[in-house]
């Protein structure tokens, strides 16, 4: 079903089984012997959400060797996938501790969806981490994480809204202080959001980040000339494991700013790796993923001075 304004979902539908998705990859992921990524929860939230298939391939019910033997292609792209949570994650995972380290204790994860660093890391004593996402997503994982006796590592305070909704107020009233400098996680959304939606949010952040503050995101470059018709080929194969997702039609595409250039026009130093270097970085092979729109994916980060 196509998007539309206003459109809600819990994890198992629509963009929020997206969060399910990427909780999958980082539940394989950190499985692997590269150890770049460690995230217990991940595995837990998606068997608790319930969608066969990425059950099964979180209980390994789902051999990606042994579907290389029949759906070679499937095989690829999953792993594809898997890798690039792993990279993804700790690029994320290390921008957190970066802004921790610099004295920044006010964290906002934007679309924090099965996101688990409120749980998982290290944050300094005093940190407080917000993550805002819609109600029904916010719920769940934080109903399920206390049915597993799991505790935040930070104060989490959990701001349950859409982002097309009035979040600055949300947060405001949930505590949240834009006099301090404050660490800023749009992951997993931009592609989400409609081009001024993105530029709204990136005007938001800057309205709200005092001096010192740090955000990052991703940013996916060849949205602008995406073919609906030609991404779903190139997902076709997933739909062997049993999922019916329609990626394409959650996403929305044409002309948009870049992440980076939008954030430097307004002040940010920002730096940006894309996805092959970040895989190389880590000592890992980006997999060539010639006719997908999201071949190419810019890992930013930037702070204000
Ligand atoms: N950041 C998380 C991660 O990387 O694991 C989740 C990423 S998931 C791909 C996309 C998330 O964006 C979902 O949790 C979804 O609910 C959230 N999202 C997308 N559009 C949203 C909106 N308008 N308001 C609130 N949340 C939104």
């Amino acid at each position: 079903m196509a998007r539309e304004h206003g459109d809600s979902w819990d994890l198992a539908s629509s963009v929020g089984a997206t969060a399910t998705m990427v909780a999958t990859g980082r539940a394989i992921a950190s499985t692997h012997e590269h150890g770049l990524i460690d995230d217990p929860f991940a595995a837990p939230l998606v068997r608790a959400v319930g969608i066969e298939a990425f059950t099964k391939m979180v209980d390994g019910e789902l051999d990606l060797a042994a579907l290389e033997a029949f759906a070679p292609d499937v095989a690829a792209r999953a792993r594809a996938n898997i890798d690039e949570m792993a990279v993804r994650t700790r690029f994320f995972d290390d921008y957190f501790a970066a802004a921790a380290d610099s004295g920044i204790r006010q964290a906002v994860i934007l679309a924090s969806g099965l996101d688990s660093r409120a749980y998982r890391l290290p944050w300094p004593h005093g940190t407080v981490v917000y993550e805002i996402d819609q109600p029904e997503v916010i719920e769940f994982k934080t109903q399920t994480l206390a049915g597993l006796g799991a505790v935040p590592t930070a104060e989490r305070r959990t701001v349950p809204i859409d982002l097309r909704e009035d979040w600055p107020t949300a947060l405001r009233q949930n505590g949240f202080d834009p006099s301090l400098p404050t660490a800023w996680l749009a992951e997993g959304l931009l592609i989400y959001l409609p081009p001024e939606a993105q530029d709204r949010l990136f005007d938001t952040i800057h309205d709200l980040s005092a001096p010192g503050s740090a955000v990052a995101t991703e940013f996916v470059p060849e949205l602008k000339d995406f073919d609906a018709d030609r991404a779903r080929d190139a997902a076709a194969g997933f739909q062997q494991l049993g999922l019916n997702m329609d990626m394409p039609s959650l996403v929305y595409h044409g002309e948009r700013h870049s992440a980076a250039d939008y954030l430097a026009a307004k002040g940010w130093q920002t730096t940006g790796i894309g996805r092959a270097d970040l895989h190389t970085l880590h000592g890992l092979t980006a997999a060539v993923l010639a006719d997908d729109p999201m071949r190419e994916i810019i890992y930013i980060s930037g702070t204000l001075g």
